[in-house]
């Protein structure tokens, strides 16, 4: 009979745009013992949480509550709790997320309208503004930070013009949020979709959302209460329920709100890492965080342009948490990537699409974000270009980095 040993996992360097490494101190919360889901000490956790997810994401929103599953989790509960058979939906696509989401919005029975960019563009706010007007569609469903090519796309301008146009937003913040400013109310973005195990620094497993009351009254509109939890006066019969249960943002909110309606049994101990990783970014400081991600981008890239390779999203639209450099010719890509695994015990990502195999892909989200990463992972990948025979600068790309990190210091200093 074979015996299985206690987990014994290697510890890692993980430097890809997610998942990446939790803070010691969620997983230490994740350790915290079982609590019944409406023991009033688990619904106050319950409660705090929300009103975290509402600071994170820059919201006076009543709703902010997490789906259980990971973040595409919640971009499937929003759309198919807002589509109806037949409701025309305009992706903007720019790349892999755009597919996703048009890929959940076509099986949730919209009649989806695209639009598509070169992978590593974005699109000018007013093409996509025009297209709206064109369409009229009831949502436009967009991506914010695209991993996969390391490009975020402006919403300031596009939120407020869908408002006046009657058209919902639904924004997939899954890469951004916690690690660049996604502010759902000063862009006036109607649905908004995070991701735990990107830049909140907390393991895959749950999907953070938020929503307004524009939102609220579509739901409230097709909402059905399972029949072994109804009571006098929930209605059983509307015209388009909602086609899934698990997704069915009208009984979840039932279940986070005061009514606390039974829905499905809460991840507590997700719960328990959600909350403390929404405390630490609170504790941190919003704009302490955002800036703390800038810097470590800073440093990485000049590291990166100091060896003399060339990034891939080197432009004002760069995704900050994301870096993607081009694959030097001749080198081979999974090669590097597997000698940083086994020889350094750090993790970079490949790409999806037509970037497969053409752009290695650096995060620099949450706790992984820190100066001994960046400089780790700048010497690790030196050594191993070095034994790829890549033409590099050798020496320059740590050294580039310290200079980042010692301006900062000395100007702090001064
Ligand atoms: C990672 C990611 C997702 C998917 O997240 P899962 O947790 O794997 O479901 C969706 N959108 C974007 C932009 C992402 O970066």
């Amino acid at each position: 009979m074979t015996t299985y040993r206690e987990i014994q996992a290697p510890l890692r360097t993980i430097m890809t745009p997610g998942p990446v490494e939790a803070d010691p101190r969620v997983l230490r919360a994740m350790t915290t013992p079982i609590l019944g889901q409406f023991d009033p000490a688990f619904t106050q956790m319950m409660n705090e949480t929300m009103e975290m997810l509402r600071q994170t994401f820059q919201t006076k929103n009543q709703w902010a509550f997490p789906v259980d599953g990971t973040s595409r989790s919640g971009i499937e509960a929003v759309l198919c709790s807002l589509i109806e058979p037949g409701d025309k939906v305009l992706v903007p696509i720019f790349g892999r997320f755009g597919h996703l989401l048009t890929e959940i919005a076509e099986r949730s029975g919209a009649e989806v309208h695209l639009m598509e960019c070169a992978w590593g563009e974005v699109f000018d706010q007013q093409a996509i503004i025009d297209e709206v007007k064109r369409v009229q569609p009831k949502i436009l469903a967009v991506v914010h930070g695209e991993t996969s090519t390391g490009c975020m796309q402006p919403l300031d301008a596009i939120g407020p013009a869908c408002r006046e146009l009657g058209v919902l937003t639904v924004v997939d913040a899954v890469a951004s949020i916690g690690g660049v400013a996604v502010k759902v109310d000063e862009w006036q973005l109607d649905a908004v979709i995070g991701g735990t195990q990107k830049c909140i620094s907390v393991p895959s497993g749950m999907a953070p959302v938020t929503y307004n009351e524009r939102v609220e009254r579509i739901l409230n509109s097709r909402k059905r209460v399972e029949r072994g939890v109804a009571q006098a006066g929930d209605r059983r019969e509307v015209a388009h329920p909602i086609r899934s249960n698990y997704f069915d943002l009208s009984q979840l909110q039932d279940y986070w709100g005061p009514r606390r309606l039974n829905h499905h049994t809460e991840a507590t101990s997700m719960l328990y890492a959600l909350r403390e990783g929404l405390r630490l970014i609170l504790e941190e400081g919003l704009e302490e965080r955002f800036e703390r991600h800038r810097l470590h981008e800073q440093a990485l890239m000049a590291g990166l342009r100091g060896m003399g390779l060339t990034l891939f999203n080197d432009v004002a639209w760069k995704l900050p948490v994301v870096t993607c450099i081009r694959i030097p010719e001749g080198v081979d890509g999974e090669s590097v990537r597997g000698m940083l695994l086994n020889q350094f015990g750090i993790e970079i990502a490949s790409s999806f699409g037509p970037l497969h195999g053409q752009i290695w892909r650096i995060g620099t989200m949450g706790y992984s974000c820190r100066q001994e990463n960046v400089l780790f992972v700048l010497a690790a990948l030196e050594a191993v270009l070095i034994r790829h025979r890549a033409p590099i600068t050798i020496g320059r790309g740590v050294q580039e980095a310290l200079d980042v990190y010692e301006g900062v210091a000395a100007s702090v200093v001064v």
